[in-house]
């Protein structure tokens, strides 16, 4: 008896050295899963909750044990669908073919598919939505609606989301004019390489704009801007020189302007 007890004892442990528990154990909370529960691609499983809370911290998306990526969720799965709709309509808007504002119900499916995955919180859906209310795309333009959607995509770090809410504030759209507020959205986009915004920078140096003027920053940002092609950074640098020589001539002048009526003065004084 106290063999066949020590068998099972010996049978139980070298099933947990070799990992059966792990399979009915939840990687993140350690509860017991059941037949409810998430089988991600990579045949790990882990509880509905937990990968859903998983998403929300994971920034790269992974699975906790082996790190294989995690599928899509139902907000992305939404999102793809509505811009597979969205890119084919673009397609034949930017050929002449269609008009935003004539489009079906069945064509404007993807306004749907959007308006639900920004409401779960999808930042990519929170953006193409928010950038449909601002140039009306398939609703009718509503501007408040449009930074709501870019302030909530941009908590998230939506870079192109971001460099829009910045010229919302630069360009004093529905809120005061603020340069500040516009220059941190700025760099926030710059510094993930978005060109637009590290040329707006530099506009904001060359006039001091929410910063102090100060040409090298701005040649600075330009340049960083130009070595990406961006064409409007090209003719800035150009205007920026000019300025900078104009300057420099100014200051020149105004040096030799004082020397000069220092000189008349002390001459009339003799
Ligand atoms: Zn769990
Ligand atoms: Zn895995």
């Amino acid at each position: 008896m106290k063999n066949i007890l020590i068998s099972i004892i010996l049978l139980l442990s070298n099933s947990f050295a070799y990992g059966v528990t792990d399979a009915l154990e939840c990687p993140i909370c350690l509860d017991t899963l059941d037949n409810s529960d998430s089988e991600l691609p990579c045949s790990h499983r882990i509880h509905s909750f937990c990968l859903e809370q998983l998403r929300k911290i994971n920034v790269n998306q992974v699975c906790p044990v082996c790190r294989d990526p995690l599928p899509p969720s139902m907000e992305e799965k939404l999102f793809e669908e509505g811009f597979s709709i969205y890119s084919k309509l673009k397609s034949s808007f930017d050929q002449g073919e269609i008009s935003w504002t004539t489009l079906s119900k069945e064509q404007k499916r993807f306004i749907d598919l959007w308006s639900i995955a920004a409401f779960k919180g999808n930042p990519s859906a929170q953006y193409y939505l928010g950038l449909c209310y601002k140039d009306g795309r398939g609703v009718e333009i509503n501007s408040i609606k449009a930074l709501e959607l870019f302030r909530l995509a941009s908590a998230q770090g939506h870079t192109e989301a971001q460099f829009n809410l910045g010229l919302f504030y630069y360009e004093g759209k529905l809120v005061s004019v603020d340069f500040c507020e516009a220059i941190k959205w700025f760099y926030l986009a710059a510094e993930k390489n978005h060109e637009e915004a590290q040329c707006i920078i530099g506009i904001c140096y060359v006039n001091g704009q929410g910063v102090t003027q100060n040409f090298s920053q701005a040649l600075s940002w330009l340049y960083s801007c130009q070595s990406q092609g961006n064409s409007k950074a090209i003719l800035t640098i150009g205007e920026v020189k000019k300025r900078i020589i104009k300057i420099k001539r100014q200051r020149r002048l105004s040096l030799w302007r004082s020397f000069f009526m220092r000189e008349e003065k002390i001459f009339h004084s003799r």
